[in-house]
């Protein structure tokens, strides 16, 4: 189920739109260094693991900057499609290591490899995985967020646990996707100059 989610170019474009509003909230706070006017600056990205042929505007990471002479920050709003600075897809890292996580559906990184397609070699899924096991708990992006969630959510599982949690709240493996994507994003990207 989430291999096709994360097939289909429809579920891109509703995290394209989710990423415009998100953009377009920060944009209107104006800069959080010196308070002057933002400007959209698009950054593309390769976006690797997803369906073939997502047109190029999908493929941007929105980005922000101050137009204020001797400012002229940069500034990232959260997205729901990258994360980081990763060049696969946020759904596609997600999606890959919720299914690893789930030791009885079968999954393993050499079938995971196969279906997915994707460029991601063995040790870059190895890296993942040892990522969201032994760095992500800890790290100030969970932390921002780890308590807008119940404890269900177990930092051992993640991010499985995370993808689990939503699909039960929003009862659609889709959405609870998306709410997953989305709760991430707002963890991912503080704003700067206003958290440590
Ligand atoms: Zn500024």
């Amino acid at each position: 189920m989430y291999l096709e989610i994360i097939r289909d170019a429809a579920f891109y474009r509703v995290l394209f739109a989710i990423d415009q509003d998100l953009a377009e909230e920060t944009r209107r706070e104006g800069c959080p260094f010196c308070g002057g006017a933002l400007h959209y600056a698009k950054y593309p990205r390769v976006g690797r693991g997803g369906p073939d042929g997502l047109p190029g505007e999908l493929r941007q990471r929105l980005g922000l900057c101050c137009g204020r002479p001797g400012c002229r920050r940069r500034v990232l709003p959260p997205s729901c499609l990258f994360h980081g600075r990763r060049w696969h897809w946020g759904a596609v890292v997600l999606v890959a290591m919720t299914l690893l996580q789930q030791r009885t559906s079968g999954w393993n990184v050499d079938r995971l490899m196969g279906k997915l397609g994707i460029s991601a070699s063995r040790t870059t899924l190895v890296r993942w995985l040892r990522y969201f096991r032994a760095s992500f708990p800890s790290s100030a992006w969970w932390q921002r967020i780890r308590g807008r969630v119940g404890a269900e959510v177990g930092d051992a599982g993640l991010p499985g646990s995370l993808v689990a949690h939503f699909e039960r709240a929003t009862g659609d493996p889709a959405r609870g996707l998306v709410a997953s994507l989305r709760f991430l994003a707002l963890g991912g990207h503080p704003p700067p100059g206003r958290h440590a």
